[in-house]
């Protein structure tokens, strides 16, 4: 049997061309005594990989030359040498971008996944990772009080989709940024935001001064750069900024130099509370976040939809689609049928 697996070949500098990725074939080896085979029938392709490929430290180490690219799947354990896990069961696996993978079965990166919080897929995206960092960013770090107005960039996407659906959950006001007609037509038709602002037709900053008459009192920021400057002058006094990301500066030749949203938010007359964040932080409860956030699913209150592309040859063409907003909701490749 063989595992099909994508390595860092070359570090990017800027956007990540074919070069820097190299997908080789090695021989799955046997398990040993307390190991699994996984069969991964998703892969989950997110903005943070971008990070890992430049050699900076940040919240995680950078990626060597030669590592597997960090990644997060979702399969079916195939064969087990292990009392926890039965072959059938189905996980998500956070060990990079391969095909079939051989995990320890205490191996902290392995989670099992229960399907009535949701499908497979959905657990790379709006009850996996993207969604518990919309539910902890917004509610431990944004603290959301009913009638306040939050805004969110990227409103379509992984995170920013969830991030809005939660807000209205919660009693706010909730406005959208995202790029095009089409996303946010859906933004406010199919998921219930209040509005949906496209920052790529111009006037954002008069667009949200007329779409925040009371200010902004919560700006999750995904995306950074010209929103974030646009959004900063309309923040009221004890507004709150979670970080989850700056997407726009991802690909800079030198993210060293970026202007970043602490750059932007420090100029500011009245400082808002604002903090990075990972969803790590609270890895205690990702569980408790995953069943809450299935609940609403299940009962039709927080909607996602998914991108998905096939093989992983086709990864790095896609990766490079997610960060030029190619991708329309969770950005997923498949690997292998279910
Ligand atoms: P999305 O599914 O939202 O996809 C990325 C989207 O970003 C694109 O579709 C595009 O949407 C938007 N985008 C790309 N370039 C720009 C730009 N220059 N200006 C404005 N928007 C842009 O991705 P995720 O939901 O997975 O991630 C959203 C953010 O959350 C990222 O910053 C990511 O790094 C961060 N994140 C942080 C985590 C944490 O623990 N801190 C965990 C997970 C994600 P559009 O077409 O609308 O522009």
């Amino acid at each position: 049997m063989k595992n099909n697996k994508m390595l860092l070949a070359k570090r990017p500098v800027g956007e990540p061309g074919d070069d820097c990725f190299s997908l080789v074939q090695e021989d799955v080896p046997e398990l040993q005594s307390g190991q699994i085979l996984i069969k991964v029938i998703w892969l989950s392709l997110d903005p943070y990989m971008r990070g890992r490929m430049n050699d900076v430290k940040s919240y995680a180490q950078p990626l060597q030359i030669g590592d597997v690219i960090t990644g997060e799947s979702a399969g079916v354990v195939v064969a087990s040498k292990s009392s926890r896990f039965q072959v059938g069961d189905h996980v998500t696996a956070h060990m990079g971008w391969q095909s079939m993978i051989v995990a320890d079965d205490d191996e902290p990166r392995l989670m099992k996944v229960d399907l009535k919080n949701g499908t497979l897929s959905a657990h790379l995206g709006v009850v996996g990772m993207p969604g518990r960092t919309a539910f902890f960013g917004l509610t431990e770090v944004g603290k959301p009080k009913a009638g306040e107005t939050l805004v969110v960039a990227a409103a379509s996407g992984a995170v920013g989709s969830v991030v809005g659906q939660l807000a209205k959950i919660l009693g706010l006001r909730a406005i959208g940024i995202a790029g095009g007609d089409e996303k946010c037509r859906y933004v406010k038709e199919e998921l219930g935001f209040d509005d949906c602002l496209d920052y790529k037709s111009g006037n954002l900053a008069e667009k949200l001064k007329a779409a925040c008459p009371d200010g902004i009192d919560i700006y999750f920021e995904n995306v950074g750069g010209d929103v974030t400057r646009a959004v900063a002058p309309l923040l009221n006094k004890g507004a709150r900024v979670p970080i989850c990301g700056y997407i726009s500066n991802y690909n800079d030749t030198d993210i060293t130099k970026a202007e970043t949203p602490f750059h932007i938010l420090k100029t500011l007359d009245d400082v808002p509370e604002h903090r990075f964040f990972v969803v790590t932080e609270w890895q205690d409860r990702w569980p408790e976040a995953t069943e809450k956030l299935g609940a609403w699913v299940n009962a039709d209150k927080i909607k996602y939809r998914e991108s998905v592309g096939e093989g992983l040859e086709n990864a790095p063409e896609l990766f490079r689609g997610l960060l030029r907003g190619r991708n329309f909701g969770k950005q997923l490749v498949k690997i292998a049928d279910e």
